[in-house]
């Protein structure tokens, strides 16, 4: 081999240090060893290069070639990316295996999307129209839930729309040619190509200020995100994460789901895997896989992958937020890729911060998490979209002075933290009401008011204080019992237990109760309010009160069951409402 051409000096786990690299580029794709493993060059110094290996590297060793392909890691982004199910770098898991069977061959080319595939592409412009990047083009309907719109690739502005037509084509085949003011002409197909680790251009950002709903009575209620928002789920092993960030998937308004699985355990992802394809989703009754992209990383993947893999699940989000769609992330577990980056780091032999992570952790994490937002696509059709983003922790031993549980909440405005205790009581979602929060009920302020009730914070905040009063009163339960408490701490102590019991549980395996409307959330807690606020007017001066008649009313039991209504059956809990007031006042 002479000696200009790349070589392999040293391979250290999956890093690959390789000479004579003069010509490579940061971040730029290689081809390493005689299989051609794809990797990624991350650092450059004196004609040597550190590649990040995608592939298993045991067996290769120094000598062995390394090839340069002079593009930037990015995805291949067009119709066909919802229903897939991909590994960290965009390659199909179905053509992986088709090609190489259950245990992964090496250096296998797989194209992020089916390039023979015709899609009915209709025309949204006319020859002689000027276009510009975001700009419409035309639309695929690239499953029953998603109407795929075509986009000007970024970087083409003012151009003249030559040629276009509706009609059959594959991703490679031309849809339009533009000519823009330099005389550049450009043929556009459906696909194009992002590198991975760069934000999506967009017009600007704006202040969030939906609501994400997610029907999950604890996130609404309490601790609520928006659409475009960032949100972190700590939570030690058993907790519910996963169960967590699935039935986020499954029932939040987003319209289209991006999904990074990183198994903690072996076959986790296996389950997700085999599980997610056929959940249906409960809006459309259609498979909610038309709404999804999956990216998986198996235990049998390493760690470079991983570390991949949140970069290109957040690039493919982007790209449907481009089109003006709701698009939510669920990333879990994002310690799983802040371990692959110490990992490399590591070998790569940088100076450790702390617990042996690199310092760049924090800056990294915050990169990702500001991909998040809600948008002004670009695109004179001044379409708008969101991407918001929620990843889970899994801190060791739950503790959450560690790294990467500090700078995710550092970047994040909700967070969710799952409970230990709570879980092994088997209080689902196991979201401590104590210590979690929201920084975005501002932002909804107004919408709650407009959409759901005009006293929807007063009936919130009720709520909220009676389930801090009562962490209070517990402790002097504990100590003296229940019989040293006044009429009103014990009033408390009933209905936040109503809150906690009737409320805030909730199963999300029984399709009946797993998604709950804003509506009847507001209601839900509404009606316990009343419970709270008539009893305290009625009864609270009256001397000697027997406590426990109010305990015993049939209303009581009413409101334990109240969560059986339908999300439509407004009026049953205006009527209970009446009736606990009734009741109450006939004591
Ligand atoms: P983690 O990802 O934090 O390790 P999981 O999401 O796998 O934890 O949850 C562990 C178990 O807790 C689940 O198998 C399930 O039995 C239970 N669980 C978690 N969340 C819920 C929920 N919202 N409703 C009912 N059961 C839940």
């Amino acid at each position: 081999m002479s000696e200009q051409t790349p070589v392999i000096v040293k391979v250290s786990g999956p890093l690959v240090v390789a000479n004579n690299m003069k010509e490579a580029k940061m971040y730029e794709v290689v081809r390493v060893g005689e299989e051609g493993l794809v990797g990624e060059v991350i650092r450059l110094e004196d004609g040597h290069a550190s590649i990040q290996v995608y592939e298993e590297t045991a067996g290769i060793g120094p000598g062995e070639k390394v090839v340069l392909t002079g593009q930037t890691l990015s995805v291949e982004l067009g119709p066909g990316l919802l229903e897939s199910i991909y590994d960290g770098i965009q390659r199909p898991l179905a053509t992986l295996e088709e090609k190489s069977g259950h245990y992964l061959a090496r250096g296998v080319e797989a194209d992020g999307l089916d390039q023979n595939k015709k899609w009915d592409f209709v025309s949204s412009v006319s020859v002689g129209d000027r276009v510009s990047e975001g700009d419409v083009l035309g639309t695929v309907q690239e499953t029953t839930l998603i109407l795929h719109k075509v986009m000007v690739p970024v970087g083409i502005v003012n151009a003249n729309v030559e040629k276009i037509e509706s009609g059959h084509f594959n991703v490679t085949e031309m849809i339009a040619r533009l000519k823009d003011e330099a005389g550049k002409v450009h043929d556009v197909s459906m696909r194009q190509f992002w590198p991975i680790r760069i934000a999506r251009k967009m017009a600007q950002k704006r202040v969030p200020d939906l609501p994400l709903k997610t029907g999950c009575r604890s996130i609404d209620s309490f601790f609520p995100l928006v659409k475009g928002g960032a949100a972190c789920i700590p939570g030690p092993f058993g907790s519910g994460k996963t169960v967590t960030q699935q039935t986020l998937a499954k029932y939040c308004d987003a319209q289209v789901i991006v999904y990074i699985g990183c198994g903690e355990r072996g076959n986790e992802m296996t389950e997700v895997l085999n599980e997610f394809p056929h959940l249906i989703d409960p809006n459309s009754g259609d498979p909610l896989m038309r709404r999804t992209i999956m990216i998986a990383n198996t235990s049998n993947m390493p760690v470079a992958a991983r570390e991949a893999s949140v970069y290109t699940g957040i690039t493919i989000a982007e790209f449907y937020r481009d089109m003006g769609y709701n698009v939510a992330l669920m990333a879990d577990s994002t310690s799983r890729w802040a371990e692959a980056m110490r990992e490399i780091s590591g070998r790569l032999e940088e100076m450790p911060g702390e617990e042996g992570y690199p310092a760049y952790l924090g800056s990294k994490t915050a990169e990702f998490y500001e991909r998040a937002g809600a948008v002004d696509c670009l695109g004179s059709d001044d379409r708008q979209g969101s991407l918001t983003v929620i990843g889970a922790v899994s801190p060791p031993g739950g503790d959450l002075s560690e790294p990467v549980s500090q700078n995710t909440l550092r970047v994040t405005k909700t967070y969710w933290g799952l409970d230990a205790k709570l879980a092994y009581q088997r209080h689902f979602p196991a979201i401590n009401w104590l210590k979690s929060y929201s920084l975005y009920t501002p932002n909804i302020e107004r919408y709650m008011k407009e959409n759901v009730a005009a006293d929807y914070w007063e009936v919130r905040a009720l709520a909220m204080t009676l389930l801090q009063e009562e962490s209070k009163l517990e402790e002097i339960v504990r100590l003296v019992g229940p019989d040293a408490l006044s009429f009103r701490e014990r009033l408390v102590l009933l209905t936040s237990k109503a809150i906690r019991e009737d409320f805030l549980y909730q199963d999300s395996f029984n399709p009946d109760d797993a998604y709950t409307s804003l509506d009847k959330q507001y209601h839900m807690l509404k009606t316990i309010g009343t419970l709270y606020n008539t009893a305290l007017d009625a009864l609270a001066d009256r001397e000697e009160f027997d406590f426990s008649k109010l305990e015993e009313l049939s209303v009581i039991q009413k409101i334990a069951r109240m969560k059986e209504f339908k999300n439509e059956e407004i009026d049953k809990f205006e009527a209970l409402q009446r009736e606990v007031a009734t009741e109450v006042a006939g004591l």
